[in-house]
């Protein structure tokens, strides 16, 4: 339960927005924040392309957006979409053709620029496709592929450009009576994307997707799209998110959750609180939790842990976790079942201990939801 009435200290005010649905997953208004990451495999590879969709959908993604360059990947696209667990969004840029394609191929919805492809004809034809087989738009002004009009009248890629761009592609959508679109605005600078998005949920009441574009490897893009997307998600904006990294989509995925949980945005799967350790650690905390994060990936139902080396740190933190670890003398350290000292346990074998703890504490959880929604 969100204990966030006595502590206010940790209330997020959500801007509101409109909701529209990407399949059968509602973005904006109260929905949860999803999270959303992308392929990289060829998409006409089906087989490889749907392994990753699954993986992506297991580690936790919401949605899954697809490259769609060519007409192959369009006919490939069907067969994705038949077996994807999630809703996929067709990745499209200029070819208005391929948006037909992939609206008739049952994606979920286009991302798709309508003021980059073409003319009034293809637009309306493109919105027709959508319209027909109920597939969503998400518009993706880029700093990095602004229109050349609006380059020449700003100088340069900047947050007021960018709005203008957004702005614009939103008025052709809705001067064609289309509004179940969302927007993103990307940049790779952290401070030119945050101020372009402020401006932008100011502008529209559209949901917002969410994304540091280029953000780099595994470490940088982490630690970037953290601050990027975790400030603007602190106030409020934000009602999708991808975090874009050079490193397996799965990755993406997590990093987005972490980013979510550590807000109180979103609660899935085992929240480990651990110490950096130090030399009163009674037991190796690195290699700990290491191993527990693997070992403890399955778990999907939102529960904490602490895996803390000593008593300096462990009895508080246990305190306010389901599960906690605090390391003692001689070999073996303490185990806290709901905040209280439970029953001590060897170093040797509190992985496979905790382990089961966890599993069982996530069944006792999992019953208890299930009797809420029963009542
Ligand atoms: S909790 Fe103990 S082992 Fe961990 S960092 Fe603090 S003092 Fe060191």
């Amino acid at each position: 339960m969100s204990l966030n009435h006595i502590r206010p200290w940790r209330n997020i005010y959500r801007r509101k927005s409109r909701q529209i649905m990407v399949g059968n997953v509602p973005v904006g208004g109260d929905a949860p924040i999803t999270v959303q990451t992308m392929t990289n495999t060829l998409t006409p590879d089906v087989k490889a392309t749907l392994a990753q969709v699954q993986a992506a959908a297991d580690a936790g993604a919401d949605i899954v957006r697809i490259s769609i360059p060519d007409e192959d990947s369009s006919r490939a696209l069907k067969e994705i979409v038949r077996e994807s667990p999630v809703p996929i969004v067709a990745d499209i840029h200029f070819h208005y053709k391929r948006g037909i394609e992939a609206a008739e191929a049952g994606a979920a919805c286009l991302r798709i620029n309508p003021g980059n492809i073409g003319s009034e004809a293809r637009v309306k034809e493109v919105i027709k496709a959508a319209r027909d087989h109920n597939c969503s738009i998400r518009i993706g002004v880029n700093a990095g592929s602004l229109e050349k009009h609006l380059l020449e009248k700003y100088g340069e890629p900047c947050p007021d450009a960018m709005v203008e761009s957004g702005l614009d592609h939103i008025k052709i959508l809705q001067d064609n009576d289309f509004h179940e679109f969302k927007i993103s605005c990307k940049a790779s600078d952290v401070f030119m994307a945050a101020a372009a998005y402020q401006q932008l949920a100011d502008a529209t009441d559209a949901p917002i997707h969410l994304g540091i574009t280029e953000a780099g490897g595994l470490m940088t893009g982490t630690i970037k799209s953290a601050i990027g997307l975790g400030n603007l998600l602190w106030m409020g904006i934000g009602d999708t998110i991808r975090v874009s990294l050079s490193a397996d989509p799965v990755e993406e995925v997590k990093v987005g959750y972490e980013i979510l949980k550590s807000l109180g945005l979103r609660h899935r799967g085992v929240n480990i609180i651990s110490c950096p350790s130090c030399a009163r650690q009674g037991f190796d905390v690195i290699k700990t939790v290491e191993a527990l994060e693997k070992r403890l990936e399955h778990i999907k139902t939102p529960m904490s842990l602490s895996i803390i080396g000593c008593v300096v740190n462990g009895p508080g933190e246990a305190l306010m976790t389901d599960v906690g670890f605090t390391g003692g003398g001689n070999g073996a350290g303490m185990v806290y079942l709901a905040g209280k000292q439970s029953h001590k346990m060897s170093n040797d074998q509190m992985i496979e201990h905790i382990v089961e703890e966890v599993e069982k504490k996530a069944a006792e959880l999992d019953a208890e939801t299930a009797q809420e929604a029963a009542e």
